[in-house]
C-alpha cells in the first residue's frame, strides 16, 4: 500500500499511536476504497494481536428485565411500546442462567435490563451478592442504565466489576434528538464519570447511523472515546424498531460499523470491543466481520429462550443459533475458521490489577 496517500498516512499514524487531526479522521471515515479499508483492518488486527493474541472473550448476556421507565426514541422496549410483552426474571431464574452459563464455560455474566424501578438498590445489590457468592471467579457486568452515584457504589461494593452505559452520541444536540426531555446528556456523562471514579471497568458506546447522525458526530464520538478512555466500547448499527418514533428511519451501515471497529481498535488498543448482536442482525456475517476488524468480545444470550423474543430492542434481533449460549460450539467453530479462538477467561481490561 503506497504511503503517499493521505488516508494511508492517517492509518499509519493511527497504527503508531498518533491521534490524527479532525480533517484526516474525517477523510478516513469518508473513504470508500476497499483497498484502504482492508489496509485499515490489517493494521487493527496486528495491534489487537499484540495485546490479546487471537483470543475472543465470551460474555453471557442475561436480559433480566424488559420493563423500562424511559422512552428513548430508538428503543423497542421503551415504555411507550405497548405491544411489548413485559417480563422480569426472578433472582432464582437469573442465578440459574449463571449456573447454565458457568457450565458452558462463561466466566463473565452481563446483566442487562431496562431502567426498571422494581430493581431498586436493595434488590439489585442482593442479586449481585448472590451471583458473587455462587461464582467468585467470574466477572459481573451490569447494564442497568442511569443510577445515582450512591447506587453505583453500592452495586460495586456488592461485587459488580463492570458497568456498561452507552453514551449513544457525544453531541448534546444530537443526544436531545434521540431522547425525550427528561433524559439529559449531562446526566449521562456524569454517570459515566461516577462509574469510572468508583473503579468499575466502564463501557460506553454509540449507535452508528442513528437518525440525524452526521460524520462530524461520529468524529465527536471518537474524540470522546480518546478522552474518556473507556475499558469497553459497544458500537452497533442503528436498527429501527417497530412502535418507536424512528420505526420508519433507515438502518445504519454494517460496513461503517466494521470500519469504526478498526479505527477504535487503533485509537484504544487495549479496549474490549464486542462484535455486537446489532452488527450480527444488520449483516449475516456481521459479527465475524467485526472480529476480523478488531473486535475481541462476543456476548451470546444466556436468557431463558422463552423470554428472548420479548427483549426486542430493534426489529429482527437475532437470538438463536450461534448467537445463543447453546450455540457456543457452532460459534467456536465459526471463530476458529477465521483464525481466532474463543477463550473462557474473564477477559478483564489488560491493565486492571
Ligand atoms: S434504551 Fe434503555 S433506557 Fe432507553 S428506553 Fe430502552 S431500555 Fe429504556
Amino acid at each position: 500500500m503506497p504511503t503517499n496517500n493521505p488516508v494511508t498516512r492517517t492509518i499509519d499514524a493511527l497504527a503508531k499511536g498518533t491521534v490524527p487531526e479532525d480533517d484526516a479522521l474525517l477523510a478516513l471515515l469518508a473513504c470508500d476504497s476497499p483497498e484502504k479499508n482492508q489496509y485499515l483492518q490489517e493494521k487493527a488486527d496486528i495491534l489487537r494481536r499484540q495485546t490479546f493474541g487471537n483470543h475472543v472473550y465470551i460474555r453471557g448476556l442475561i436480559e433480566f428485565t424488559n420493563y423500562c421507565k424511559n422512552d428513548c426514541y430508538y428503543c423497542g422496549i421503551r415504555k411507550g411500546c405497548k405491544s411489548v410483552t413485559r417480563y422480569r426474571l426472578t433472582p432464582e431464574e437469573i442465578l440459574q442462567c449463571c449456573e447454565n452459563g458457568y457450565e458452558l464455560g462463561f466466566r463473565t455474566f452481563v446483566l442487562q435490563g431496562g431502567e426498571d424501578p422494581y430493581w431498586n438498590d436493595d434488590r439489585l445489590a442482593s442479586l449481585v451478592e448472590a451471583i458473587r457468592a455462587a461464582h467468585p471467579d467470574c466477572a459481573i457486568t451490569l447494564s442497568a442504565g442511569e443510577r445515582s452515584q450512591e447506587s453505583y457504589q453500592r452495586l460495586f461494593d456488592a461485587g459488580a466489576d463492570r458497568y456498561l452505559l452507552r453514551h449513544e452520541t457525544a453531541d448534546k444536540a444530537h443526544y436531545q434528538k434521540l431522547h425525550p426531555q427528561d433524559l439529559s446528556f449531562e446526566n449521562r456523562m456524569e454517570c459515566l464519570q461516577h462509574l469510572k471514579e468508583i473503579g468499575y471497568q466502564v463501557g460506553c458506546g454509540f449507535m452508528v447511523g442513528s437518525p440525524g447522525q452526521t460524520i462530524e458526530h461520529i468524529l465527536k464520538d471518537l474524540r470522546f472515546l480518546v478522552e474518556f478512555q473507556p475499558h469497553m466500547i459497544g458500537i452497533g448499527p442503528f436498527i429501527p424498531a417497530a412502535g418507536t418514533p424512528f420505526e420508519k428511519e433507515y438502518a445504519g451501515s454494517a460496513d461503517l460499523t466494521v470500519k469504526l471497529l478498526s479505527i477504535i481498535r487503533l485509537l484504544l488498543p487495549k479496549a474490549l470491543l464486542p462484535a455486537t448482536t446489532a452488527l450480527g442482525t444488520a449483516s449475516e456475517d456481521g459479527r465475524l466481520r467485526g472480529i476480523c476488524a478488531g473486535a475481541n468480545v462476543i456476548m451470546p444470550n444466556l436468557s431463558p429462550a422463552s423470554v428472548r423474543k420479548n427483549y426486542r430492542l430493534y426489529d429482527n434481533k437475532i437470538a438463536t443459533g450461534a448467537e445463543s449460549a447453546e450455540g457456543i460450539l457452532q460459534l467456536k467453530k465459526q471463530v476458529e475458521r477465521i483464525g481466532y479462538e474463543i477463550v473462557t477467561a474473564r477477559g478483564d481490561y489488560p491493565d486492571i490489577k
